[in-house]
């Protein structure tokens, strides 16, 4: 079995997973979004600190399971410095007291390989990530060889969401809150600009549509709640057009035989249905992760390692370092 640790922003997650097998023996996350929420964002330091208190707390539970243990697995990058390191020195401590090998694990790989937890994986395929800190398109032809094939030019689908919900004072994660109001909410109230609508090019940006609707935000002054459910209705439309119409072109250059959405932001149900309906139209098969693992867990980091356990991909203690922006190969 694989001991993994996930910590690269918000939550603090421990699972164990069979090698032979894929099999999620233990899984167990805290989250911190309720502590970040009255600041509209995540605060590293208060992060940090919650890692400190909720990691030992969650791996006391898995203390039976020690003597099975063939590896320790983390999350090394990306994410944010002061909390990825909580993971990595647990892992250190783990690797050196119980005498294991370490795998370092990247974040996005683990949000891919979030659609093969307790499953075998099915490859190659053509995957948008959209989370927290990113929105690519990648071709995954195997765990070490993947290719962006676009990315953002500024802010992420994700953040997008986070802050637009910030100017409305309506908490952190956005997502969720945003996804609900609208759906009380006229999608066709506001007429927000669909970014790089004209542009040939396959790639993204969110910081002009988010700050279309913050020049909207301040022109309607204080704001009724019907009016809040439609700029998120509006806005939410807009942001996934905007996916939409570049996933459109991509496919009609080439429709991949298998494509999923993968990330936090991937719980979208109306990106969700609207990428069900292209992949449709080009008898693409579409996987998705289960709900509970879109958001960021332990579950997907050891369903990593174990590939990585198969190549004897590991890492010495003193060569594992943390790194807060990488690419997800
Ligand atoms: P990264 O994985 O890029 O390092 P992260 O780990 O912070 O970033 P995730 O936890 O994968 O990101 O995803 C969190 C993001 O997903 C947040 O920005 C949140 O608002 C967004 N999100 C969650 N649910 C939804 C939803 N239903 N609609 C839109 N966005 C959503
Ligand atoms: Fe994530």
């Amino acid at each position: 079995m694989i001991l993994s640790i996930e910590s690269s922003c918000d939550d603090s997650s421990i699972a164990i997973t069979e090698i032979a097998t894929n099999r999620l023996i233990y899984h167990k996350k805290i989250s911190q979004e309720l502590q970040h929420s009255v600041y509209g964002g995540v605060v590293p330091e208060l992060a940090a600190r919650l890692h400190v208190e909720a990691l030992p707390k969650i791996l006391e539970e898995c203390k039976e399971y020690f003597p099975k243990l063939k590896a320790i697995a983390v999350t090394n990058a990306p994410g944010l410095s002061v909390t990825l390191m909580e993971g990595v020195t647990m892992a250190k401590a783990l690797a050196i007291s119980l005498n294991l090998p370490l795998i370092a694990v990247n974040h996005l790989k683990g949000h891919i390989y979030s659609l093969f937890i307790e499953k075998d994986s099915i490859l190659p395929l053509t995957v948008l990530l959209v989370s927290g800190g990113h929105t690519q398109i990648i071709e995954v032809n195997s765990l070490s060889a993947m290719k962006i094939l676009a990315s953002t030019m500024d802010d992420s689908f994700g953040e997008s969401f986070d802050k637009v919900a910030k100017m409305m004072d309506l908490g952190y994660p956005g997502g969720p809150v945003i996804q609900e109001l609208s759906f009380n909410g006229d999608s066709q109230k506001f007429d927000f600009p669909v970014p790089l609508r004209q542009s040939p090019k396959i790639e993204f940006s969110y910081s002009g549509l988010k700050n279309a609707v913050r020049v909207e935000i301040e022109k309607q002054g204080i704001l009724s709640d019907e009016m809040k459910a439609d700029i998120c209705a509006s806005f939410q439309r807009t942001a996934v057009e905007h996916i939409m119409q570049k996933l459109k072109k991509l496919f009609k250059q080439h429709a991949p035989k298998n494509f999923a959405i993968v990330g936090g932001a991937s719980a979208n149900v109306c990106l969700r249905g609207e990428v069900e309906k292209l992949c449709g139209k080009y008898a693409t098969a579409l996987m998705l992760s289960e709900l509970k693992y879109c958001s960021d867990n332990a579950a997907m980091i050891g369903r990593v390692a174990v590939e990585q356990y198969k190549v004897s991909d590991f890492i010495k203690i003193d060569e594992l370092d943390v790194q807060t922006r990488v690419k997800v190969f």
